[in-house]
């Protein structure tokens, strides 16, 4: 038998706007007791919930248990921009694309996520929570609209379409003039990612169970399988875990994660006047033309949503202070975008956690007998999760999906460099391509 035990368990600060914009939910199901299951899932974000979704397709009868150690959409599967984007997304490029090939298959795992998202938002009539309305890239200044003109003829490479906008185009879209041209993707859908989360552990609930505010604090392997939670345990035949980052909480994958955040504000919804004042379309996404730039969306219920800035927090928290500081550049950014908007105020503002590895690789796959790991989304957990989720319900009950040697083909994370280098090198980094976004931020 292996122990795993956790070496911490996380704690997400108040604050994330997709989450205090639901209605409260009701009170926490918490694991009190010792229980049997076919299956426990720890982590119930993305790739958790994914997992739990195609375990009950796969396995209608078993019991499949998933634990959580905050409230549903309290992580950062609650607290992100909401972009599921099916083209290349390579954060650690200076402009998304990476090698061909590779984007290629990204392409094919992403829309599989995708679909998999589109046909559980019809299964539990998720609607209100999810628009496939594509993403606008925007460009703030000459050196932008070169990196997207790189982009788009990467893309013409692959054979996917956009529609390229001019200032004027991209005014019309969106309202603001900042934007010097961008181009339009269609294939990408945005989430209300508290609301989605929420509503598919829900929709799941009677074919699943959900206990909220249940860490897992050890991990029993070999013959006699179980997880640990403060006041309960849950022996199990298979264990999935979807912890992202927390994987190496664990003592797994240990210096091969590298644990970033990033932060974002969301406004009071807009009055009439200020609606009409800014224009454009009553919903829309942009992400940057530089990676390091300002996500910037319009939601469906009249707000403006504001993400920038990575910082590298090994310990993987935050801190108000760090949240508050970072709020301040995203005042800057949405003064400089949304003049016609001045008075309009924060209403929420957060920060959460990635998980990156150096090579973009997950940490994906079988870790020992009955132990799966879906893990290390890199920047784009709601796809990249979602997949995961999936996958590691099909690897673990012996599926037959096609996609799976594509996505057992990716390399494990690579190992990081050794301490206090990491760390230096990688807030070095970040401050350089902090810079080099420019205007873009
Ligand atoms: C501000 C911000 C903006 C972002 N924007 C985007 C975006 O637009 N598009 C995109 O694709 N991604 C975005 N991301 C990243 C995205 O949120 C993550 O990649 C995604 O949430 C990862 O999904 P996951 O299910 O793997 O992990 P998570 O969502 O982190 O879920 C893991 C769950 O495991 C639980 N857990 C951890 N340890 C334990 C334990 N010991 N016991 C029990 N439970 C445990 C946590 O509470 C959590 O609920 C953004 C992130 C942030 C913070």
């Amino acid at each position: 038998m292996t122990r795993y035990t956790a070496r911490r368990t996380p704690r997400n600060l108040a604050g994330s706007g997709w989450y205090e914009i639901l209605p409260p939910p009701g009170p926490a199901r918490e694991l009190d007791r010792d229980i049997t299951a076919d299956w426990v899932i720890v982590g119930a974000g993305f790739a958790g919930l994914a997992a739990a979704r195609r375990l009950a397709q796969l396995r209608g009868g078993d019991r499949i248990v998933v634990l959580d150690a905050q409230r549903i959409a309290w992580g950062s599967a609650g607290r992100n921009t909401g972009f599921m984007i099916d083209l290349p997304h390579e954060l650690n490029s200076d402009s998304y694309a990476g090698a061909r090939e590779e984007d290629l298959r990204q392409i094919k795992l992403n829309r599989a996520a995708i679909e998999f998202t589109r046909q559980t938002v019809a299964e539990f009539g998720l609607n209100a929570y999810f628009s496939p309305c594509g993403k606008y890239h925007g460009a703030a200044d000459r050196a932008g609209v070169k990196a997207l003109d790189a982009f788009a003829r990467h893309l013409d490479t692959l054979g996917e379409p956009y529609t390229h906008l001019d200032a004027e185009g991209m005014r019309a879209a969106t309202g603001t003039g900042f934007y010097a041209g961008g181009i339009h993707t269609p294939g990408a859908a945005l989430v209300q990612p508290a609301g989605y989360i929420r509503g598919l552990a829900d929709s799941l609930r009677g074919r699943v169970e959900i206990y909220e505010n249940s860490p897992a604090v050890r991990i029993d392997t070999g013959t006699e399988r179980a997880v640990h939670t403060p006041r309960g345990r849950v022996s199990a035949g298979n264990i999935i875990l979807t912890v992202n980052g927390h994987l190496e909480s664990f003592g797994l994958y240990e210096r091969r994660l590298m644990h970033v955040y990033t932060f974002a504000s969301m406004t009071r919804p807009l009055t009439a006047a200020e609606r009409e004042r800014l224009g454009g379309a009553p919903e829309w996404g942009l992400i940057p033309a530089d990676p390091m730039g300002s996500t910037v969306r319009r939601t469906a219920d009249d707000r403006i949503v504001v993400r920038n800035t990575f910082t590298y927090n090994p310990g993987m928290e935050t801190s108000r202070r760090q949240v508050a500081r970072i709020g301040r550049v995203h005042d800057r950014s949405f003064a400089a975008r949304f003049p016609m908007l001045e008075g309009v105020e924060m209403a929420y503002r957060w920060g959460g956690q990635l998980c990156l590895s150096l090579n973009s690789a997950p940490a994906f796959g079988e870790i020992e007998d009955g132990l799966y790991s879906a893990c290390c989304q890199n920047g784009l957990g709601t796809v990249k999760g979602t997949l995961a989720g999936m996958l590691a319900a099909d690897l673990a009950t012996g599926s037959n999906n096609p996609l799976l040697a594509d996505m057992l083909a990716y390399p494990q994370p690579s190992k990081l460099y050794p301490e206090p280098l990491m760390t230096l090198g990688a807030r070095a980094k970040l401050w350089w391509m902090h810079r080099r976004a420019g205007r873009d931020l």
